[in-house]
């Protein structure tokens, strides 16, 4: 099963990392410290990896990542030319890592993520799961503001109808294969979150707690968390063009019964003249007018998800393939992005 370590698992860790020289030495003590338990414990390969990418920091970063890489055997730098944002250098990492290890962690920098549950993530990848998500048991070292605002995402998200895990960000194992069939999903608007619960495969939960920030400050202020949930939303889901179709629809139905008043009105003789023809006028083209927009919006919804291409199935067992000896599993797809 384990193609790149031999008989244990070839682990990269992935950390996009942002102007966060006050947290890498720290990061690497403690990331490097698990994986060594890990190695000796024989869970994963001594060749493993702790991926650090560099997105485009202004600060001493990379030369941070560059020195690291020379005292630690574990540790490898990946650059980044300028600043591409978290999901984007999250991919950038997993990609690369993709063609030399058979699992692969993706962690924030900053030590929020617990890393003792790396741990369990590996177990569980023994245990034969592909996909596993970490869960934030508590938030309470979160502001209050970070806390509901997170929540109201998640919240609202599933309103929208996009499948994510409920408090879970981006820390979490793919396995080879996983990650394999998500690079099939070659869209440029990138919301791993939304994406990953749709690779499929075997996953499990691993609960942990959330820690403060260990070091600098937070790259995400509001103008990007709301971005980037207009992101997950506008990717994922035509929700919104059918509110649009849904309200275009009930205006039309009003714009009977305002027909209906107005002209009953008009007939009483109650009214101005011209006032009957343009209440009339507004509300049955308002109606025509956003229920077109809305149909519209449909077309191009359609459109939006064709040019996405996103794979219509991810094969998880091929019995065809076993039956002639091949191992079958996506390796035999890998298709570079
Ligand atoms: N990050 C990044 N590029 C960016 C912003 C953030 O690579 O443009 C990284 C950052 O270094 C950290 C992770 O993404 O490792 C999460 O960012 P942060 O901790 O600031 O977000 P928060 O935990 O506050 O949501
Ligand atoms: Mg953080």
């Amino acid at each position: 099963m384990y193609t790149f370590g031999g008989e244990t698992p070839f682990l990269a860790v992935v950390v996009p990392c942002y102007n966060e020289e006050a947290v890498l030495h720290e990061t690497t003590r403690r990331l490097a410290a698990v994986l060594d338990r890990l190695v000796q414990e024989r869970l994963i390969a001594p060749e493993s990896i702790i991926l650090y990418v560099d997105d485009g920091s202004k600060d001493e970063t990379w030369e941070l990542i560059d020195e690291l890489s020379r005292s630690h055997t574990f540790v490898r730098g990946l650059k980044l030319s300028r600043n591409s944002g978290h999901q984007n250098a999250l991919l950038a990492g997993l990609t690369a890592a993709r063609e030399c290890s058979d699992c692969v962690i993706s962690i924030d920098a900053d030590l929020q993520d617990d890393v003792t549950a790396i741990r369990s993530f590996i177990y569980k990848f023994h245990e034969g799961y592909d996909v596993v998500y970490g869960v934030r048991q508590n938030r309470s070292t979160d502001s209050i503001f970070k806390r509901n605002t997170a929540l109201a995402f998640y919240r609202f998200m599933k309103l929208m109808g996009v499948n994510i895990i409920y408090n879970h960000a981006d820390y979490r194992l793919l396995s080879h294969r996983a990650l394999t069939a998500l690079s099939d999903y070659k869209e440029v608007n990138l919301f791993l979150r939304g994406i990953v619960p749709l690779v499929g495969f075997k996953s499990a939960i691993v609960r942990y707690d959330r820690h403060e920030r260990y070091a600098g400050k937070s790259k995400y202020n509001l103008r990007k968390m709301l971005s980037f949930a207009f992101q997950g939303i506008t990717s994922f889901s035509v929700t919104p063009i059918r509110m649009v179709t849904a309200a275009g629809f009930v205006i039309f139905i009003l714009s009977f019964l305002a027909a209906l008043y107005s002209l009953t009105v008009h007939l009483w003789g109650r009214t101005t003249s011209g006032w009957t023809s343009l209440i009339l006028s507004i509300w049955f083209l308002g109606g025509v007018q956003l229920m077109s927009l809305g149909l519209l919006g449909e077309y191009i919804g359609k459109i939006y998800l064709e040019v996405k291409s996103r794979p219509l199935y991810n094969i998880e067992v091929n019995q065809l393939l076993e039956d002639r000896g091949v191992q079958a599993d996506n390796n035999q797809k890998l298709i570079s992005r």
